[in-house]
């Protein structure tokens, strides 16, 4: 199986469709969210790595490629791998390119999960989840709304807003991900491994497409 990449806007499913991958073709999903974690508790960068997340300064694009090559090189990616959250920018893609060059290794597919706007608003401020037993709804959705009210179906609990769940918060992320990272999409287009899967209608249609492209003859 090829390396897989992938690009979405916020709440476009990229969590999901990793998870799903990951379960049906036993390949790792690597997030650099993931890749700073463990580097804290075993990694010679750890304490590089510990100091910027606890004043909240961004890791330097060098040591994340750092702990990424270590983390490509072991035996679990030797079938391939899912990334999430890297590369970001075209910066950081052409430092991921070099990477690849170096370990000799090809980029594989880069596929985008293509959500509007509108949807994936919609996911992030209508989200609601229940304290106790961790049920999520969506008021915003139709098909996703609690039957009463602010209430759990399944224990009857109050269901509760995440605080950053609100319009301003989406926005933002938004718009770092159209400035930032939706360059991405032509930066690959121009290598021919850009695949484009429509992520806003469900998970199920959504990994069907992924899965004929990277089964792909
Ligand atoms: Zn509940």
């Amino acid at each position: 199986m090829k390396d897989i990449i992938l690009i979405a806007p916020p709440a476009a499913g990229k969590g999901t469709q990793s998870k799903l991958l990951q379960e049906k073709y036993h390949i790792p999903h690597i997030s650099t969210g993931d890749l700073l974690r463990t580097a804290t508790e075993q990694n010679e960068l750890g304490d590089i790595v510990k100091k910027a997340m606890e004043t909240g300064t961004l890791v330097d694009d060098e040591i994340v490629l750092k702990l990424l090559e270590t983390r490509i090189l072991k035996n679990d990616c030797q079938n391939g791998y899912i990334l999430d959250g890297f590369p970001r920018n075209i910066k950081q893609a052409e430092s991921y390119l070099k990477l690849l060059n170096k370990l000799n290794r090809p980029l594989g597919d880069v596929i985008y999960l293509d959500a509007s706007k509108e949807t994936t608003m919609k996911r992030i401020v209508g989200r609601l989840s229940c304290p106790t037993c961790g049920a999520v709804y969506n008021d915003q959705i139709e098909e996703n709304k609690p039957k009463r009210f602010g209430t759990c179906d399944i224990c009857n609990g109050s269901l509760r807003k995440r605080e950053d769940d609100n319009l301003e918060t989406f926005n933002k992320r938004y718009k770092t991900f159209m400035e930032e990272t939706y360059p991405l999409v032509d930066f690959f287009k121009a290598k021919g491994c850009l695949f484009i899967v429509g992520s806003g209608i469900s998970k199920e249609r959504t990994f069907n497409e992924i899965e004929k492209i990277i089964n792909r003859g």
